[in-house]
């Protein structure tokens, strides 16, 4: 199975559609005090993690605590789509800033299975919302997508099994 090796500190990106999992497997991962997730910012400003009217308050929240940790040396895990390449741009802009490198682990599963996951939720997101997350997940992954944006490592997972079976190790290097 996979080894993952993450610099400590690092800016890590989850990239994946809703229900793709970035959640499960930053908790699994991940300190919960290293994660910034979008819909838990969103839920701490409207009471709704679905409410795309605090969208940009949240990320405002998000780049001002990512900035903050960034220069403490932290490692941090954004936990939202990160589909966006200027949305993944304007992050690693704020990592590289103090030479911090970045990593990205993106959820790629089957589209069968990310709208499974998705309709056997509680808050379910708009299936054509999702089928959008998961087009804008597939271009990051052709050549010019997140090979050409800067990561020290980027790594792919395409089935339940293969991000399972992940290994993450970190490496101090400061
Ligand atoms: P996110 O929207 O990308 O943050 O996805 P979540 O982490 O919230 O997961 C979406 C749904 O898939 C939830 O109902 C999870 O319980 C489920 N899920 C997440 N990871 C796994 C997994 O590894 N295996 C299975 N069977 N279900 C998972
Ligand atoms: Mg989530």
């Amino acid at each position: 199975m996979a080894t993952v090796v993450l610099p400590d500190p690092s800016l890590v990106l989850l990239v994946g559609a809703a229900g793709s999992g970035k959640s499960t497997f930053a908790a699994r991962h991940f300190g919960a005090d290293e994660v910034l997730s979008s819909d838990a910012m969103r839920a701490r400003l409207s009471g709704d993690e679905a409410d795309q009217r605090v969208s940009r308050a949240a990320f405002a929240i998000i780049d001002d605590m990512l900035e903050r940790r960034m220069q403490a040396g932290l490692l941090t895990v954004i936990d939202a789509t990160n589909a966006d390449r200027r949305h993944r741009r304007s992050l690693l802009d704020r990592a590289e800033a103090v030479n911090v490198p970045a990593v990205a682990l993106v959820l790629a599963l089957p589209t069968r299975t990310v709208l499974e996951r998705n309709a056997g939720r509680t808050r379910r997101v708009d299936e054509q919302v999702v089928r959008r997350h998961l087009a804008r997940v597939r271009a990051a992954l052709l050549p010019e997508g997140l090979a050409a944006e800067g990561y020290a490592t980027i790594w792919v997972g395409r089935s339940p099994e293969e991000i399972d079976g992940v290994t993450i190790e970190r490496v101090r290097t400061r």
